[in-house]
């Protein structure tokens, strides 16, 4: 399995997930054009991809979705009720749905949907041994149970807890981040790691706040509360970040 990390932040999340013979796209959160360059870049085409899934109906995660599904004829799959509040002017597209609590298939590779505490059916997607877990304020059940019998992950390590209370960001936005539906700290994704994923080869911590965080923030806290030996990578807000094998 191969993954690509196309783009990673509040300020837009795209991701490919490969196989021998299909290929999805986990999210779509930049303008189509940006999401086909940063593609090319890693010589990856939109051309060859099976579906797009989205976690949840923030506009960091759907921005492109629409154009991207209707410009290459890709089908959009999204849970029942992030469709609700898509409120993308989506067109003649093919749109699928699926459940947040059943696997589904989309050529040979299998998805399974993980809840997260975000929003209406926010959720987290495992493929085979590699999840992707972002946006989401708590570890939920679920992830807890999963994270142990996963090879790599894509997790949220979204802000540094001091950053966002001495930040200037108002204060009903400030408890936002920070409440069980915001978004997850650094110390709560690497303890997570630390804890939970015994079995882990890779991780690729992701999702960075641009204001609250800083790619050297989030690395210190990974190397401080993680005591493995573990290949890691913190994903850009600003480009590319690369693929990896697994
Ligand atoms: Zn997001
Ligand atoms: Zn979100």
């Amino acid at each position: 399995m191969k993954i690509s990390v196309i783009a990673s932040g509040s300020n837009g999340n795209c991701c490919l997930i490969e196989n021998n013979s299909s290929s999805v796209l986990v999210d779509a959160g930049k303008s189509g054009r940006e999401i086909e360059s940063r593609m090319g870049k890693l010589g990856k085409s939109l051309e060859d991809v099976n579906g797009i899934i989205l976690t949840h109906a923030h506009h960091d995660h759907v921005a492109g979705a629409g154009v991207l599904s209707k410009r290459f004829g890709i089908p959009l799959y999204m849970a029942n009720e992030t469709y609700a509040g898509t409120k993308l002017k989506l067109g003649k597209i093919e749109m699928k749905m699926f459940s947040v609590n059943k696997s589904f298939k989309i050529g040979s590779l299998r998805i399974k949907p993980v809840i997260t505490s975000h929003n209406v059916s926010s959720c987290g997607f495992v493929f085979g041994k590699f999840g992707i877990f972002t946006d989401t304020g708590i570890v939920t059940k679920q992830m807890e149970r999963t994270i142990p019998k996963l090879n790599g992950v894509l997790l949220e390590s979204n802000h540094d807890i001091d950053m966002v209370i001495n930040g200037h960001y108002p204060a009903f936005l400030k408890k936002w981040i920070l409440s069980d539906e915001g978004h997850l700290s650094n110390i709560h994704a690497s303890s997570l790691i630390q804890e939970k994923g015994k079995k882990l080869s890779l991780v690729l911590l992701g999702h960075l706040s641009g204001n609250n965080n800083s790619p050297d923030v989030a690395k210190n806290t990974f190397e401080k509360l993680v005591k493995r030996k573990i290949e890691y990578a913190v994903c850009s807000r600003d480009e590319e970040s690369g693929s990896w094998s697994l």
